[in-house]
């Protein structure tokens, strides 16, 4: 492996999603879904196939979807993106934020994460030579609060993109209007990119709000917004992405996109397309279901002697195990399989200063409730 390719050698969740199945324990750890997705999508991608759409689809994505994209973030966000120039289809998020790194940030440069960040953030800054610089968030009473001083202080010459993630994995932050106000002000401010992963989009407890950095003043010109059919339609499995910004920041992430993977799947082009523009019911109801899962796990972990934090967006709650008297939740998490069948993710795995996280574990409530309600029988068996 390459020398900036060896710290990233194995993800997270490749290891723990192999402790779970090694313990035949309830994997809380990887965040994807126990269902599927809406029926008429999942018919879509059928009939797609039935039908002959089994070669490769135009470079930036069949067309159908494109639109769709468009119409979704104009109907919701009131965003206008040409889905000609300013809409790319790629093989999940994670392609898009890894092509819009090598496509618009040169070797030397420096990009802002977000600390806690999730784990391919760090690997595609090292994968187009770039470093990166982290501002932590901290922690506001149970909620996780961005520190704008010092994403302020990070800022230096060669910095040249901030990472923007929200609804927030690891910690379930969804951040407020003035937390993106003040990142905005600092992008304009030094005149930097703007990459705003925003997959949990529409996965918003209680009355969290999600607005699109995007919309901000001064925004639009420099924001590659990236999102995914992944969380918001249970088709994780599907890597069906995109990237939405104006026109010359698209060109670039295709020009990285292009020969990554050329293309992705184009079956599920139409069956994203056809989600995107009618399935917003079954959405709610996902989102009313993951609020309840949160707060069936939220109990159950609080109840087994966790300090819970609060989970605003997303599929994720985290919680302190040091009121259990635990020191170590790297070395926790990789006991806990074995010690009464659960997984989860030590929350330390994305951080690159371990201080003050070290003992913050993230569980994934994205699971069906028999499944949960047997993980909470077992963490029940922490406090026995
Ligand atoms: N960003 C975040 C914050 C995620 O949690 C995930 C995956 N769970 C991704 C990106 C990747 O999304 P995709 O599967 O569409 O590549
Ligand atoms: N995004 C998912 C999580 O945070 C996992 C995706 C992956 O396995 N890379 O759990």
């Amino acid at each position: 492996t390459v020398a900036r390719l060896r710290p990233f050698a194995s993800t997270i969740f490749a290891e723990m999603t192999a402790l779970a199945a090694t313990h035949d324990a309830v994997n809380l750890g990887q965040g994807f879904p126990d269902t599927d997705g809406p029926a008429r999508m999942l018919e879509v991608a059928r009939e797609a196939i039935a039908s002959g759409l089994n070669q490769y689809p135009p470079g930036p994505g069949m067309p159908v979807l494109r639109e769709a994209i468009a119409r979704d973030r104009a109907g919701r966000y009131g965003t206008e993106y040409d889905p000609d120039s300013e809409i790319l289809v790629t093989v999940g998020a994670t392609e898009a934020l890894s092509a819009a790194m090598l496509g618009l940030v040169e070797s030397g440069d420096e990009v802002l994460l977000v600390e806690p960040y999730y784990d391919s953030y760090a690997a595609a800054v090292a994968l187009a030579g770039a470093q990166r610089r982290t501002v932590p968030l901290v922690v506001d009473g149970d909620r996780f609060a961005l520190d704008v001083d010092a994403l302020r202080s990070a800022v230096g010459p060669r910095t040249r993109m901030i990472v923007v993630n929200s609804p927030h994995n690891p910690t379930g932050t969804v951040f407020t209007a003035s937390e993106l106000a003040a990142i905005a002000e600092v992008a304009c401010e030094h005149d930097l990119l703007v990459l705003t992963d925003e997959v949990y989009e529409r996965l918003l407890f209680d009355d969290a709000v999600h607005t699109p950095i995007a919309t901000l003043p001064g925004m639009a010109e420099r924001t590659i917004t990236v999102s995914s059919a992944a969380k918001t339609f249970n088709a994780t499995g599907w890597k069906t992405g995109w990237a939405c910004g104006p026109a010359p920041l698209i060109a670039a992430v295709k020009a990285a996109k292009q020969f990554m993977t050329f293309v992705g799947g184009a079956p599920f082009q139409p069956a994203v397309a056809h989600a995107l523009d009618h399935e917003s019911a079954w959405v709610d109801a996902l989102r009313t279901g993951l609020q309840a899962k949160r707060d069936t796990l939220s109990a159950a972990l609080a109840h087994a002697g966790l300090d819970v934090k609060r989970s605003e967006g997303t599929y994720f709650v985290c919680a302190d195990i040091a009121p259990l008297g635990e020191s170590d939740a790297d070395s926790f998490c990789r006991a806990l399989p074995e010690r009464i069948g659960v997984v989860a993710v030590p929350v330390d795995a994305f951080v690159d200063h371990r201080e003050g996280w070290d003992t913050l574990v993230r569980f994934a409530f994205c699971k069906q409730d028999h499944v949960l309600a047997d993980a909470a029988s077992r963490l029940a068996r922490l406090s026995a």
